[in-house]
């Protein structure tokens, strides 16, 4: 109902609706900069500060509507991430968890810290968060995280409590070990709990549907937290937020005309030029859509007919692949928590050693395990390793602004990144045995549809 009420009454798409408001918040928010300045107060009755002051207008008029949206985004991250994992695993069959499936998530982990890697070496070179403090804007809203656990990392792992790992942001990784452990036990069940692994993809649908919703708002919450920003900081953020987007775009061409190429011809056995050929369609598919799931039948005929790999294979990497592995969307987790770490540095002190950005990568591998294949999928789980990291995310206002046009860039690199897998794992497991079935059933359409804005 709301796709419908969206359609008719906003026929600017979502992105366009985004930008505005951006522009609007903008105006607005310098608005109130120069009437702070003491210099620029006209008093009442001179120009806009003298209307500002008529009005009794002040930044938090506005800002209240980014909050709102924050909080939101931070209220569905657990449950979509919860879902969406056990959903992926679901659509294998139990005989697939031996070597076909250990190599493909394998193959997904391996390219993933690959991107992650890359992405963090052009932050470290470039440095587009350093002299770019939003500490000022953030004040009061940085939450400080408990000490990190003094048992050792596996342990850390295991739960002992799912429902206090669920209600804590420091706790994915338990969340995500147990949505791992249900996802094997439900289709370990078979028939006896075919109804609840289709319950669960109902629940996916039912997230998808609510964050939907969320990103409906957007564009109030961006206006409200552009104003909060550029209100008490003035325009000076953006010649950071204009490096951060050269460092993601830089970093994602790296990975896909770079990285990913070497990585065909030398694991998958495949000349890239005829892999690019082949999947050129979802690669543009996807720079359109900014959707893997929208994007996900035109990938699996691209890797089927094209590149010759055979059906069951594509289906169960590639689908697997349209959540379970982002290359994109892990080098741009990777990005954005170093970059606003090296902007919150000086006031929080985060650790942008070695060792911070070990606990970084482990962060993002482990969240784009969960990232749904949607628009903006990838900056709504970011806020999960900001949060671990102990870093606010209030950014996410400044960052969303200019997110659509890196998101269709990294899901040409999260599609193609799948479609790499499957000629990996079919040439890793060559003359082995390739004879796995997928349900694509379930995927039904409408599922495709709701992930479109
Ligand atoms: N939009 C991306 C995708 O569908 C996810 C992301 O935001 O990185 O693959």
């Amino acid at each position: 109902m709301v796709d419908s009420l969206n359609k008719n009454k906003f026929k600017l798409a979502l992105h366009w609706q985004i930008l505005i408001a951006m522009v609007l918040g903008i105006t607005v928010g310098m608005a109130f900069n120069s009437c702070s300045a003491p210099s620029s107060v006209d008093g009442p009755g001179g120009g806009i500060c003298g209307f500002i002051g008529y009005s009794r207008l002040n930044i938090s008029t506005f800002s209240w509507m980014g909050d709102v949206f924050l909080r939101l985004l931070k209220m569905i991250v657990v449950p979509l991430i919860f879902c969406s994992l056990i959903n992926g695993v679901s659509h294998m069959k139990i005989e697939q968890l031996g070597k076909v499936g250990l190599t493909t998530l394998l193959v997904f982990q391996g390219s993933m810290l690959l991107a992650a890697i890359v992405g963090l070496t052009y932050v470290n070179l470039i440095q587009p968060g350093v002299g770019f403090d939003l500490s000022h804007i953030t004040k009061g809203s940085i939450e400080h995280l408990p000490p990190p656990p003094s048992e050792g990392f596996f342990l850390s792992i295991i739960p002992p409590n799912i429902f206090n790992a669920l209600s804590r942001d420091d706790k994915l990784i338990q969340v995500i070990f147990f949505a791992l452990l249900f996802g094997i036990a439900l289709i370990s069940g078979g028939k006896n709990t075919a109804s609840l692994s289709k319950g669960f993809g109902q629940a996916f649908k039912v997230m998808l549907k609510i964050t939907h919703w969320i990103m409906f708002l957007a564009p109030f919450g961006v206006f409200g937290l552009i104003i909060k920003t550029v209100g008490v900081t003035g325009l000076a953020p953006f010649v950071s937020i204009g490096k951060y987007m050269i460092v993601v775009l830089l970093a994602l061409s790296t990975m896909l005309f770079v990285v990913t190429p070497l990585l065909v011809y030398f694991l998958g056995g495949m000349n890239p030029f005829k892999f690019f050929a082949g999947v050129k369609e979802a690669m543009l598919t996807a720079l359109g859509t900014s959707s893997s799931a929208a994007t996900l039948p035109v990938s699996l005929e691209c890797v089927q007919k094209n590149l010759g790999i055979s059906p069951s294979l594509t289906n169960f990497v590639v689908t697997i692949g349209s959540t379970m592995s982002m290359n994109g969307a892990a080098l741009y987790e990777a990005v954005v928590t170093l970059f606003l770490a090296q902007a919150y540095a000086p006031t929080l002190g985060i650790d942008l050693s070695l060792k911070g950005q070990i606990f970084i990568v482990a962060m993002v591998l482990v969240s784009t395990l969960g990232t749904p294949g949607i628009p903006h999928g990838g900056l709504i789980t970011t806020t999960i390793v900001l949060k671990a990291v102990g870093l606010p995310i209030d950014a996410i206002g400044l960052i969303i602004g200019v997110d659509r046009i890196l998101d269709m860039c990294r899901t040409m690199t999260n599609v193609t990144g799948d479609c790499a897998a499957a000629v990996i794992v079919n040439n890793i497991l060559k003359d082995k045995d390739k004879n796995i079935d997928i349900d694509l059933d379930e995927l039904e359409s409408d599922e495709l549809q709701t992930t479109k804005t």
